[in-house]
């Protein structure tokens, strides 16, 4: 069979794509190298009946409207608000910033106008430079130094094995302060988790007479033998290019899943652990499809400096070679034979629904330049 399009790696951002072309009569052929679908979004049922997300955990959010109708058209969405719970000063806190966490931490009852001109105190007396220089800064410029302490600055040397200070300020984006007592984590107007799961949804993307795929298959392994007028991908930017700039780096993580002889294990589904052990949080993935089970299965992240790509590194040397890169980039899509779209392709920390909206969007300036 020919086809018009080879796309690069099944997760969100290749399967939209193949989606879309497929819609508008493309023959497209999927590779990927993995032997399963929804590349980090990937989830399955354990024994116990519960809902593993492979590479942790997953919560559908956006407020685009668009991208929210279109992953609907592939799965039933469960209703779910995600709510977190930071573990500090020996107790289970409120996170993100409500006026709850502030009771809790500073012992006192705010009015929702009152809690604006409290932490606005709070910074006044902490010390940070202005205009912020590093992450510390950012964060202590908006909530100050006693809630910085408590929730962000261990948090941050776990996560990244470097002292908030040493690391730039856009590392730090705004930090959510509710005035009010909403305690979700997400404010977004769409929430929620497929019903059937991730891969599910992806497998219902890929449901269509003009889209084939070889699983388990690595790209360039089998290139040159590949002649399609587009090809998209979605895998690593360096890998692309043979590393021609040098290696961008990423942070990893081990994932640790316990499934334990009882109902529940914690009060929420993820509880954060910015002070104490070696982990950063525990999932427990039973609250995401409120499934019911006798076991419980439970998930503890542990940041690790290599292995499978998780998180991007934004430090300035990774983002000089990921623009000489985008170069390169842009040279190719200019001629038309290439797209490059998603985390790993663009080097960019994207939310699901931001990969989806990419990908979307990619293709409409394609077909609106052919
Ligand atoms: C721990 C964690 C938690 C997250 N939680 C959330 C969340 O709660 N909400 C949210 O919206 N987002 C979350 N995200 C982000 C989300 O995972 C990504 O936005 C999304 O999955 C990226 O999709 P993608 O298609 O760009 O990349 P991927 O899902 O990585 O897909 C790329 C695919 O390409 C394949 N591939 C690569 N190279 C090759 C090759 N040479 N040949 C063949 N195939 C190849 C890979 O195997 C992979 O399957 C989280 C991310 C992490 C790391």
């Amino acid at each position: 069979m020919r086809y018009d399009v080879v796309i690069v790696g099944a997760g969100l951002a290749g399967s939209t794509a193949a989606r879309i072309l497929a819609e508008n009569g493309k023959k497209v052929l999927i590779v990927e190298r993995h032997k399963h679908l929804a590349g980090h979004c990937h989830d399955y049922r354990n024994e116990s009946g519960i809902t593993i997300h492979t590479y942790g955990p997953h919560i559908f959010h956006t407020n685009n409207k668009k991208v929210w109708n279109f992953v609907n058209k592939f799965s039933e969405f469960h209703y779910y608000q995600h709510r977190v719970l930071s573990y500090a000063d020996g107790k289970l806190i409120s996170f993100p910033i409500n006026r709850d966490t502030l009771a809790e931490v500073f012992g006192i009852q705010l009015a929702t106008y009152e809690v604006e001109p409290f932490l606005e105190k709070e910074v006044k007396r902490s010390k940070f430079n202005d205009p912020p220089m590093n992450f510390r800064d950012v964060v202590v410029s908006q909530v100050g130094e006693r809630l910085y302490e408590l929730f962000f600055k261990n948090y941050t040397m776990k996560q990244w094995e470097r002292d908030p200070e040493e690391l730039a300020p856009e590392v730090a984006s705004r930090i959510p302060v509710r005035t009010n007592r909403d305690d979700r984590y997400f404010a977004d107007k769409y929430q929620g988790i497929p019903k059937h799961g991730y891969t599910k949804l992806v497998e219902n993307m890929l449901d269509h007479p003009n889209i084939s795929m070889l699983l388990g298959v690595d790209y360039f392994e089998i290139r040159d033998s590949l002649k399609t007028k587009l090809t998209v991908y979605t895998g690593q930017l360096d890998e692309f290019f043979d590393y021609a700039y040098g290696k961008l780096e990423y942070r990893s993580l081990r994932l640790e899943i316990k499934t334990i002889d009882k109902e529940y294990y914690q009060p929420v589904a993820v509880v954060n652990y910015p002070n104490d052990y070696d982990w950063t949080r525990i999932t427990e993935y039973k609250y995401f499809l409120n499934e019911k089970s006798d076991k419980t299965t439970v998930c503890f992240e542990y940041p690790l400096a290599k292995g499978e790509s998780y998180y991007i590194v934004m430090t300035e040397g990774n983002m000089d070679k990921r623009d000489k890169y985008m170069k390169e980039v842009e040279r190719l899509e200019k001629t038309g034979e290439y797209l490059f779209v998603g985390r790993l392709a663009e080097y960019k920390y994207y939310n699901m629904d931001q990969v989806i909206e990419a990908s979307i969007r990619k293709l409409q300036d394609y077909s609106d330049n052919i």
